[in-house]
């Protein structure tokens, strides 16, 4: 495992001419509305670079969070463990967890330039602060090549991280069906829009995990990695979803989740 953590974050910096800018109010370890997902894989490394353990990490600096796969459908979307912001990882201008900072932090903003749009970014009013996307630094070609391989290699983390945890990758929800629950946090804009907080929804989905027993089955599984045999059949486990993952569709997979109640159940979507 150790070396495994020594190539990754080798790569994280290999070939690339990025650091982030003196002007940089470090906005995205700090804004809440910018969800950064991190699999199991990034919370070992944490775990590595920190000297904490797994589950500390958890419980502390993290949280389930729910992400929307659409602009304009709140109530369908990915599953997945969140970093807590603003970041506690944080010092000053410096991440303190370097080494072992999580896939998204590293991929940021070099893949996103690589394959977005830099103008369309430009649009999204999170990233109008952000002084590398307003001036973004040149990616090499082989940069370009190592950030194919990082997101490649975030893939497969993602996969086994969605599949130890929750049985499926990726894991969606559509939450519609207890969305009358949430409307006690709908608040109405200066425009006379109905708006609810994205907190709210995950506040929800945090209530009715509880209740159905997934939060402390998943918590349970967490606290496995603090033992060196748990963290021994998660590697080994790897070895295999990196090769479902070869063949595993990139796309969204066509169940998703619902609640009955506080039980979830599988749902066929329509697209
Ligand atoms: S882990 Fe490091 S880079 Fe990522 S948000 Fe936290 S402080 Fe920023």
């Amino acid at each position: 495992m150790e070396s495994y953590f020594e190539k990754r974050s080798a790569l994280f910096n290999a070939s690339s001419e990025f650091s982030c800018p003196d002007g940089c109010d470090r906005h995205g370890c700090k804004e809440p509305a910018l969800h950064i997902s991190i699999s199991l894989v990034d919370l070992l490394a944490i775990s590595v670079a920190s000297g904490r353990k797994v589950f500390d990490l958890f419980k502390k600096e993290c949280k389930i969070g729910f992400d929307p796969i659409e602009e304009g459908e709140p109530w369908l979307g990915k599953v997945s463990i969140e970093l807590r912001k603003p970041c506690s990882f944080l010092v000053g201008r410096e991440c303190s967890v370097y080494p072992g900072r999580p896939m998204a932090c590293a991929l940021f903003p070099e893949y996103s330039l690589m394959v977005g749009n830099r103008e369309e970014l430009l649009e999204r009013e999170i990233f109008r602060n952000f002084p590398c996307i307003q001036n973004p630094c040149s990616i090499p070609r082989r940069r370009r090549e190592t950030l194919q391989k990082v997101m490649e290699m975030s893939f497969q983390e993602n996969f086994l991280s969605d599949f130890y945890l929750f049985g499926i990758s990726p894991f969606v929800l559509d939450l519609k069906a207890i969305a009358g629950k949430g409307l006690n946090g709908i608040r109405i804009s200066e425009e006379g829009k109905a708006e609810l907080p994205h907190r709210c929804i995950e506040d929800l989905l945090s209530q009715i995990l509880e209740q159905g027993g997934y939060l402390q089955e998943w918590e349970a599984k967490m606290e496995q990695f603090d033992r060196a045999e748990g963290l021994k059949q998660f590697m080994k486990m790897k070895e295999w979803t990196d090769q479902m993952a070869m063949t595993a569709h990139r796309s969204l997979p066509p169940v998703a989740y619902q609640f009955d109640g506080n039980r979830l159940f599988p749902i066929h979507r329509c697209k």
